[in-house]
């Protein structure tokens, strides 16, 4: 026997059942893909599919060299052939971004896309961190907002009332204004770094001048006196920005979604302005943040595009699903109408004849593999979480008919082949 090989550090298989250190069920990701679906359907928003490899001058142009994403935690490599550098993608918006670019898709047409699938980052894993984490996307192109900057966080919080984890999500806003607020926020900021510099620790020191934004964002306890009454940005912003701001408000007003704003808040990665957003929870511990984006109108023309204004987020599929699990309602749906039961010779093909029949009318059902008691067959139907087992034997077979057997109430008949799906209709509505 060969040695036994692992999963990666931080990646996570996802199984038919609970693991001890990752409990999530590919049942429960497969539920939340179909509402997912039908939420961006309801919204119009389209699917868009990127590859999971894109070149590394992507990132660094988007999300930004002094990141801790592009800096530290991508998977860079060199493509043996032509020694172009490659990477997995850190995160999605960037791909998306470079596709609506390299197709034109945005010539006379703005673009409600979404995505979905696994990003990289190498990071430290824990509790809802890992180094292969999977997002849902949202990304609206051509729109100056505030409306669509509204719908998207309507849609978000919409999104929670399908999964029934509203409650447990706190919605943070925030403005980061335009390029040269910023920059002159910036300024500001850097002098009363500088003014505390001793007591800075490594992070936030390093951050001073390459961004000093991320220092506000600093979870070490000790600075948290200092970050509060450091200068904020939204008292830096003009007419235009603070305008912007408030209808986005009103708007939240109006569709009834609670927000606290938090002048704080300013997103790990380099693009955003003026609105930004975070959903919160204080159910997993330090991975408290499960959905984060805002909007990047410099972005596109970044990425040799036409000057676009765009608004987008991300949600971490692994952390809501934590939370949907624990406190949501999902249903999930891995579990067959009907067990199809079958013992003696011959029986086997009658048995996937007759579960040929019902699949064609929609039923789900399990059919029995290989040669076993019927006592053994009937105890593998009750473990299935089946209602219903359907039973092929020998006397079935000569006359024509099978057996229900009703697992919850333990009503069994012999019916006529062309009754069962009317009885098993019945037995479901019951
Ligand atoms: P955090 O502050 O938790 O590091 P972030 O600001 O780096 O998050 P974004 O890049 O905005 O996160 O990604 C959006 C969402 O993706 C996050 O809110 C989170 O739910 C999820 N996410 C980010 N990194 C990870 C990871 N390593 N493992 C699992 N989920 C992640
Ligand atoms: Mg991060």
């Amino acid at each position: 026997m060969g040695q036994k090989i692992q999963a990666v550090k931080g990646m996570n298989d996802l199984l038919p059942v609970a693991q001890k250190d990752f409990k999530l069920t590919a049942a429960l990701w497969q539920a939340f893909e179909d509402i997912v679906a039908s939420w961006t359907r309801s919204y119009g928003y389209n699917q868009i599919r990127t590859p999971i490899v894109e070149q590394t001058g992507l990132f660094i142009r988007s999300i930004g060299e002094e990141t801790d994403v592009v800096g530290k935690e991508m998977y860079t490599f060199a493509d043996s052939n032509d020694k172009l550098s490659l990477s997995l993608r850190p995160e999605g918006t960037a791909s998306c971004l470079r596709a609506v670019v390299e197709h034109n898709l945005l010539y006379n047409n703005p673009q409600k896309l979404w995505y979905m699938g696994p990003m990289f980052r190498r990071e430290n894993p824990q509790k809802g961190r890992y180094r292969q984490f999977h997002q849902v996307g949202v990304e609206a192109l051509g729109f100056e907002g505030p409306d669509v900057d509204a719908e998207l966080i309507a849609m978000s919080a919409d999104l929670w009332n399908r999964l029934g984890i509203r409650q447990y999500l706190t919605l943070e806003i925030n403005s980061l204004g335009n390029q040269d607020e910023r920059a002159a926020h910036r300024t500001a900021l850097i002098n009363y770094l500088q003014q505390h510099e001793d007591i800075l620790d490594e992070d936030c020191k390093r951050r001073m001048h390459t961004n000093p934004l991320r220092v506000l964002d600093t979870k070490n306890p000790a600075l948290q006196t200092m970050a509060n009454a450091a200068p904020r940005l939204i008292d830096f912003l003009g007419e235009e920005s603070i305008a912007h701001y408030q209808s986005l408000k009103k708007l939240l007003n109006g569709l009834g979604i609670d927000y606290v704003e938090n002048p704080r808040l300013v997103r790990g990665l380099d693009y955003y302005n003026l609105t930004v957003f975070e959903w919160t929870t204080d159910k997993l511990g330090a991975q408290a943040t499960v959905c984060g984006g805002g909007r990047y109108n410099g972005l596109i023309e970044e990425l040799g595009g036409k000057a676009t204004p765009s608004i987008g987020f991300a949600l971490g599929i692994e952390r809501l699903l934590l939370l949907v699990q624990e406190f949501g309602q999902l249903t999930v749906n891995n579990v067959p109408d009907i067990y199809v039961i079958h013992w003696g010779a011959g029986t086997n093909l009658t048995a996937m004849q007759h579960a040929a029949v019902l699949r064609a009318a929609g039923l789900n059902l399990y059919v029995h593999c290989g040669d076993q008691s019927l006592k053994a067959q009937l105890r593998k139907a009750d473990a299935s979480g089946a209602t219903i087992a359907l039973i092929i034997g020998q006397e079935e077979q000569i006359n024509n008919t099978v057996t229900l057997k009703n697992l919850r109430t333990h009503e069994q008949q012999n019916v006529s082949a062309d009754t069962v799906l009317k009885l098993i209709q019945d037995w479901k509505n019951a």
